[in-house]
């Protein structure tokens, strides 16, 4: 296996002081398996500020684990952006997660200065040069409220020529979409790694809901077995686990340049799919 692969674990911010324990405590955990780092999730339109900083600072801090801010552009004005990157460079981190972001219903349109991911990779550059290694999120089956999927490739490719060094993906649960999506993107020139974000399966409708909601879709074999397992949470995780295994194998062994696992706080399943590849700790 590539020494080059890199596996990192994301978090929430939690609204309160118990949760946020929990959390550190969950981080404490993962950290024993050595990731290359940890990211922590930002409000669209500044909600999390102070608690995504927060958060990211103490596990880059005190857990020493590389730690990653997500930064999204809606909402927030040029200057609070220009004063989150100058707390984040000068608190000595080095990588972001640069978004758009989605506004929560009920804080209206769009207010930022800036429109478009793109234009958030172009700025965190023109602000701080080459300080931070910038991800993006890539979406192989296609963003949303993408036109069709050229526009949204091209799209992609524009926060690659902007500056972004590598790529995080929204989940999917078949790996032949991000097969496909990388070797568009690279026809187009696009060479900057594109990691598989993998969402370990733990409850079927709340993954139902918001797969709906970020357009990821469940195939039918799947849906249809999760279903059939009801209320019984034991097997939902077990074949879970085993599903996201195997996608997690024929990725990898397909070439993809390592693993970002959304933990929602949790670490037993993601570390379980971690142990099932048997990945380096
Ligand atoms: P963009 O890349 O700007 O794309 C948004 C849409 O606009 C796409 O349909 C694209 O095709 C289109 N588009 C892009 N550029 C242009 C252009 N110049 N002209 C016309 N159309 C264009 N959300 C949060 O609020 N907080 C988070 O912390 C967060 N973390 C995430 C982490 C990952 C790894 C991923 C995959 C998603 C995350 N999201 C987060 C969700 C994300 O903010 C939403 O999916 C959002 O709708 C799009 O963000 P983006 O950065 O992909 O946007």
């Amino acid at each position: 296996m590539s020494q080059e692969r890199r596996y990192s674990f994301e978090f929430f911010p939690t609204k309160t002081e118990a949760g946020h324990e929990k959390l550190m405590n969950v981080a404490r955990q993962l950290a024993t398996y050595n990731p290359d780092f940890f990211s922590c999730t930002y409000g669209a339109g500044g909600s999390t500020r102070d608690r995504t900083l927060n958060t990211v600072l103490q596990l880059d801090g005190e857990i020493k684990v590389p730690a990653a801010p997500h930064l999204s552009c809606v909402g927030d004005s040029k200057a609070e952006l220009r004063d989150l990157l100058n707390l984040y460079k000068d608190a000595g981190i080095k990588r972001i997660v640069a978004l758009r972001g989605d506004l929560p219903s009920g804080m209206g349109m769009a207010s930022g200065e800036l429109r478009y991911a793109n234009e958030l990779v172009s700025f965190i550059r023109e602000e701080t040069g080459d300080h931070f290694h910038i991800e993006v999120a890539a979406y192989p089956e296609m963003h949303p409220q993408a036109r069709n999927f050229e526009d949204d490739i091209a799209n992609f490719a524009r926060k690659a020529k902007a500056g972004a060094d590598s790529a995080i993906t929204q989940y999917f649960f078949n790996a032949d979409c991000y097969f496909y999506f990388v070797e568009r993107v690279r026809k187009l020139g696009i060479e900057i790694p594109i990691v598989p974000g993998i969402m370990p399966i733990t409850n079927y409708s709340k993954l139902a809901r918001f797969s709906d909601a970020c357009g990821a879709e469940i195939p039918r074999w799947v849906r249809k077995q999760l279903e059939a397992y009801g209320d019984d949470t034991d097997s939902i995780q077990a074949y879970g686990e085993q599903v996201i295994t195997e996608m997690c194998e024929r990725l990898l062994q397909g070439g993809a340049p390592g693993l970002h696992f959304y933990s929602m706080n949790q670490a037993e399943p993601s570390l379980a799919i971690w142990n099932n590849l048997k990945l380096p700790r």
